[in-house]
């Protein structure tokens, strides 16, 4: 009974200091910008989640970025209601607990092709709501104290995202721009990380919208011009861009043709300056459907830049 009491005890008191917090947040906010209003976030108890197996860590600082993924598996489904939200929201969870060995769902939020926005890890939205921490997520490979990642139900390498997605996607990214006063500049895709298709080109290709989208709710001017990004070569791959990643790679010691050709060997070489520099795999996707093995991206090119090469006239040549 003791033991009890205490406890009501304490949760009186938090109630109190959250709400004292809150009310400090929002006025200085409301001097500062405009407020951001939270879009409709469901929580991991209404779609049911499983307890996560291990304790979530938070961290004591801010994400530094917003990171865009698409989920690839259940695929562009035409069911648009909360329903089937919440069943993909249970799915992906089994699938990164279950397969993958993590403690709960992998991203921090989850948005489906009926624009509907659930929590992902537990935590994530009590403690975006508080603006100063960081619930600790797996969905950047290296990279996932300072990344805060929003899963995208479906496969955007070819095909649009619904009306519906882009809408909750441009009001959830605000939204946490807002909470952690993060700039337009500051929103990436998966692959700007990791050698991934991921968020798939089209998705890709409109994040600069989505910045620009971003930026107006935010009241804040246009987003400066990106510097171009590393480019992502897949096995398969032919043409200028592959065949200055053979000289590189071969200027590294791989034998490999400097034939424009992106082979078996070159392959190779890209999974070994991978595996030897114990660069982690994030494959977004609820199922290994798609085989990312090889993949040159992001996370690779630093990698095969020799000391002698500038990274930035590289990017921007391989850009051009
Ligand atoms: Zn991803």
């Amino acid at each position: 009974m003791a033991d009890f009491d205490r406890r009501t005890a304490l949760k009186g008191g938090l109630t109190v200091s959250a709400v004292g917090l809150l009310g400090t947040a929002t006025t200085s906010a409301a001097d500062a910008a405009p407020v951001v209003a939270e879009p409709k976030i469901h929580d991991t108890a209404a779609w049911s989640a499983r307890p996560p197996s291990g304790t979530i860590e938070v961290q004591n600082h801010k994400p530094t970025y917003i990171v865009v993924h698409h989920t690839v598996e259940p695929g562009n489904v035409t069911d648009y209601t909360l329903e089937h939200a919440f069943w993909a929201s249970r799915s992906i969870q089994d699938f990164h607990m279950d397969t993958r060995g993590w403690i709960d769902t992998g991203q921090q939020f989850t948005n489906s092709r009926g624009g509907h926005i659930t929590e992902g890890r537990h935590r994530s939205l009590e403690i975006l709501r508080g603006g100063t921490k960081h619930v600790l997520g797996a969905n950047v490979g290296n990279n996932n104290s300072t990344c805060i990642g929003i899963e995208n139900e479906g496969l955007y390498s070819t095909e649009d995202v619904t009306p519906a997605l882009w809408d909750s996607l441009v009001k959830l990214v605000a939204y946490i721009a807002s909470q952690y006063g993060i700039s337009p500049e500051f929103i990436k895709g998966h692959r700007d990380f990791n050698s991934t298709e991921c968020p798939g080109t089209v998705l890709y290709n409109r994040l600069p919208e989505l910045r620009t989208e971003v930026g107006k709710l935010l009241g804040t001017a246009s987003p400066k011009v990106d510097l171009p990004g590393w480019p992502l070569l897949k096995p398969g791959d032919t043409g200028p861009r592959v065949r200055t990643a053979q000289e590189l790679l071969r200027a590294r010691g791989f034998a490999v043709p400097v034939d424009g050709v992106f082979g078996k060997s070159t392959k190779d070489a890209v999974v070994a300056v991978a595996e030897r520099n114990g660069l982690e795999r994030d494959a977004c996707g609820a199922t290994a459907a798609t085989d990312e093995t090889g993949f040159l991206g992001s996370d690779v090119w630093p990698l095969i830049v020799g000391s002698g090469t500038d990274p930035r006239a590289l990017k921007a040549r391989l850009a051009g």
